[in-house]
């Protein structure tokens, strides 16, 4: 591995610093076998390159993912953070980059099903779960004539992996019920479902009426072995059997529950049993407070930055991304998806600090699993998002319909746009960034779809060693 690091200082943070902001970010200027720096390259690359091109099975395999986090989204957060020439030490350090299509169906009769240019995150989770392209809102099932009309139930990489003997985790900073986590670990018809009590569109999936339950239910009942997010609101529901799903979760499964990090921190191994951490009644809260944009002249100017949140006892991504391997490294290796939830909720909200500040919380993550790497060479990292979304980098405050300024890490102002609607903002349907690092890594590059994740994740072939049955 070459991941020979200079961290360099950003001097203009400092006053930022001052200012009470979260205050200097540490970028990295990378070696010749990464993807660059602010000074650009000084030698060629290609040995460095070719030398990481390992065609091996990985051993473990984990899949970060920022929700909403396209290439316009991690520019504007890197702009505001790093400055524009800095590079983020975790997510602009991987050695294999691509750029990858998300795109859906729509629901129909088939086998032909109309395209949905733009998906939201149930079928773009359901596809590098599965390997197969569904509609939107739903869960690792296929395509089917309406949204309340089950389709096939398809299964995932973390089943296959499970199947497989390797430890399996998911984790994330939304609700854990919510579409990315969800689609990694249960199969059901609308991605609403995701309590015993919200199961009104998917009815054929009561526990009662012989089906799988709801989201909830079927996390635990597939003893997913760490599952840590929000969402104790879902789990407090009762089951139609009369229990809380948590104590179905801890009766059933033997789940031991975590409520906060004193709680994480005091975890050490799974030899107790699999943990369920439910550290907030809904989502979590992002880093950063909002800051959202309005019709022009917007929100914030050329002096404005990001001020930091109060998470209470909430732990962070990388906390518990850090917590995630330690309890799931093992000699047969282990899957865990983590996924920066909220990048994609606050841009929903047209929030720019709080979509920024989960974007850098997802680099911190990658930082961690790096370092892991760096000592467990057979790991694949695969970094990308699931769909485009709206923030625009634009020239002006009147140049979108809703924008915000704020005062980057260069000391210059930035302005973004969100202009998909007046209030509140959606997803958009560009190719977004995919990057890899490790054996397999090499297949990210070019364009790739979405669905192919999943055959790179379990293993090409031809390899060298032996990986999980596909
Ligand atoms: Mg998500
Ligand atoms: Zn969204």
């Amino acid at each position: 591995m070459r991941h020979s690091k200079t961290v360099v200082a950003v001097a203009v943070l400092a006053g930022l610093m001052a200012a009470g902001s979260v205050g200097a970010y540490a970028a990295t200027q990378n070696t010749a076998s990464n993807q660059g720096s602010a000074e650009g390259f000084t030698a060629d690359r290609s040995t460095a390159l070719a030398q990481q091109i390992k065609s091996s099975k990985p051993r473990n395999v984990i899949l970060i993912i920022g929700d909403g986090m396209d290439d316009s989204m991690i520019t504007a957060a890197r702009n505001y953070e790093l400055g524009a020439g800095g590079r983020f030490a975790g997510l602009d350090s991987l050695p294999f980059t691509g750029s990858m299509t998300t795109y859906g169906l729509k629901v129909g009769t088939g086998p032909d099903y109309p395209i949905a240019y733009v998906s939201d995150s149930a079928p773009t989770a359901s596809g590098w779960s599965t390997g197969k392209k569904t509609v939107d809102g739903r869960i690792s099932q296929g395509p089917s004539t309406a949204a309340d009309v089950p389709g096939e139930d398809y299964e995932t990489v973390l089943e296959k992996f499970k199947a497989g003997g390797k430890l399996v985790g998911n984790i994330t900073t939304s609700e854990l019920t919510d579409a990315t986590p969800a689609a990694a670990a249960s199969h059901i018809n609308a991605r609403a479902c995701q309590g015993p009590q919200d199961l009104a569109a998917c009815t054929s999936a009561r526990k009662s009426a012989g089906g799988k339950g709801s989201i909830a239910e079927q996390l635990v009942d597939n003893e997913v072995d760490v599952l840590m997010g929000g969402g104790l609101n879902r789990y407090s529901q009762a089951t139609d059997a009369g229990p809380t799903v948590l104590d179905y979760a801890q009766r059933e499964h033997g789940y031991r529950v975590l409520d906060d990090k004193t709680d994480l921190a005091g975890v050490t191994s799974l030899k107790k049993g699999p943990v369920l951490g439910l550290f907030a009644p809904g989502n979590m809260t992002p880093m950063y407070q909002p800051l959202v944009a309005t019709a022009p002249p917007g929100t914030g100017g050329a002096t404005t930055t990001c001020q930091e949140a109060d998470r209470g006892s909430q732990p962070d991504l990388s906390t518990m991304t850090a917590k995630a391997i330690a309890l799931l490294d093992n000699r047969k290796g282990f899957f865990l998806q983590a996924e920066s939830a909220m990048i994609d909720k606050q841009e929903h909200g047209s929030d720019i600090c709080g979509a920024i500040g989960d974007l850098r919380e997802l680099d911190e993550a990658v930082q961690v699993v790096l370092a892991f790497q760096k000592k467990n060479p057979d790991t694949l990292i695969i970094v990308t998002g699931d769909h485009a979304h709206s923030t625009q980098i634009v020239g002006g405050v009147t140049d979108g319909k809703q924008v915000a300024t704020l005062q980057t890490a260069d000391g210059d102002p930035m302005t973004v746009a969100y202009s998909t609607s007046d209030v509140g903002s959606d997803h958009t349907g560009a190719q977004i960034r995919v990057a890899a690092s490790g054996p397999q890594g090499a297949n990210v590059t070019g364009v790739i779809d979405q669905t192919d994740l999943f055959r790179t994740m379990l293993g090409r072939s031809p390899s060298g060693t032996p990986g999980p049955r596909d």
